[in-house]
């Protein structure tokens, strides 16, 4: 459930890409905040900027102009090992292909964002992979492999892998793009119940009109605006 506390707050973002001679705007100044435990959806066709902006929530990519603000700090006063680490610890990713290494187990997979950790005991990050693992309800599958599971299954292994972290904020890039529609939203139900459980704060964009029945608020996004 929405807190009234600002998780993220983006003032006037600007992006532009330049193709040879050709200048693409991806965002136009795009003003938005986003509460701790909410639950977004931000919806706009092919092309409209989503990625390029959840990119810049997410830390991965730098804006032309504007700032970003995650719990009141600008990310642009980061070095850049503080901005890995707040990309390590406080900020999970799903991606529509799903991302998974090949030859690694379900468990192995999950387990991927805490190898680095030094401030978590071994027993700490067993604990938490079993339970991210039961709470995608994949408990019986641990030591499959990727290509031993369906389209739905490997992707609520990259959703296990993006809360292992236990992150402040989720960001998931048409995370059901390659889903059947029945699956599609048996995904956004357990990131919603997720969202509920364990108090994450969920964002995902999608072309999709059909997923936004039940998230809190819809962006809608288009030639790199917000629609008010
Ligand atoms: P969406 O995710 O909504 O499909 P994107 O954020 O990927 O939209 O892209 C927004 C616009 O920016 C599009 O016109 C796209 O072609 C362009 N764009 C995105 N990434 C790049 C890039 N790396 N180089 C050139 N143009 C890009
Ligand atoms: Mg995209």
């Amino acid at each position: 459930m929405p807190t009234d506390v600002n998780l993220i707050q983006l003032h006037n973002l600007k992006k532009s890409y330049r193709l040879g001679e050709t200048v693409v705007n991806a965002l136009n100044g795009v003003n938005l905040k986003i509460l701790e435990g909410e639950f977004t959806a931000l919806i706009g066709t092919s092309g409209s900027g989503k990625s390029t902006l959840l990119n810049m929530i997410g830390c991965l990519d730098s804006p032309d102009a504007g700032e970003v603000l995650f719990q009141e700090k600008n990310i642009h006063t980061l070095t850049e090992q503080q901005k890995s680490e707040l990309r390590n610890k406080k900020i999970g990713f799903i991606f529509q292909s799903f991302n998974l290494v090949p030859v690694l187990s379900v468990y192995e997979n999950v387990s991927l964002p805490l190898v680095i950790r030094k401030d978590l005991s071994d027993s700490e990050k067993q604990n938490r992979i079993k339970k991210a693992i039961e709470d995608v309800e994949l408990s019986l599958f641990s030591q499959h492999l990727p290509d031993q599971l369906s389209g739905g299954q490997r992707q609520r292994v990259a959703i296990a892998r993006a809360i292992v972290s236990h992150p402040k904020l989720i960001l998931a890039d048409e995370p059901t793009a390659n889903l059947d529609s029945k699956t599609a939203h048996m995904i956004i139900d357990l990131l919603l119940n997720l969202n509920r459980k364990n108090k994450v704060t969920f964002m995902f964009c999608s072309h999709d009109e059909k997923l936004i029945g039940r998230v809190d608020r819809v962006i809608r996004i288009q030639d790199g605006q917000i629609q008010q």
